[in-house]
């Protein structure tokens, strides 16, 4: 087992420690698109979207498609830390968030309410 190392951390590019993925924000804006965004939990950050969420809606079903961080987010801890160990937390980042931050029941109730609105 590796030493606990605070520079092993993933850090968005504007500072903010991302500690595992509670710490995200997630934005549902885009989900009649199909589409979840994944923002930096600093309400300053000059980037904001770390990342997204892909997923369709078919027959009352929602079927999860893939998930991604944006380069600029990756490429930042890449050279902070390396690239083996970042791409590996991000992908358990984003694992975590699509199992246990995404309210996909609740997105689920809305897409299917909005469904029935169209049918009458
Ligand atoms: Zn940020």
């Amino acid at each position: 087992m590796a030493l606990e190392d605070k520079t092993n951390q993933i850090q968005c590019p504007c500072g903010q420690i991302i500690k595992d993925y509670t710490d995200y924000l997630l934005l549902y804006l885009k989900k009649d698109m199909g589409e979840i965004d994944i923002l930096c939990p600093n309400e300053y950050c000059y980037l904001r979207e770390l990342g997204f969420l892909k997923f369709s809606f078919e027959n009352d079903q929602i079927k999860f498609e893939r998930g991604r961080f944006y380069a600029p987010y990756v490429t930042w801890n890449s050279t902070r830390i390396n690239e083996g160990e970042t791409v590996k937390i991000l992908r358990q980042h984003l694992v975590d968030i699509t199992e246990k931050n995404v309210t996909w029941k609740k997105i689920k109730k809305g897409l299917l309410s909005k469904k029935m609105e169209g049918e009458y």
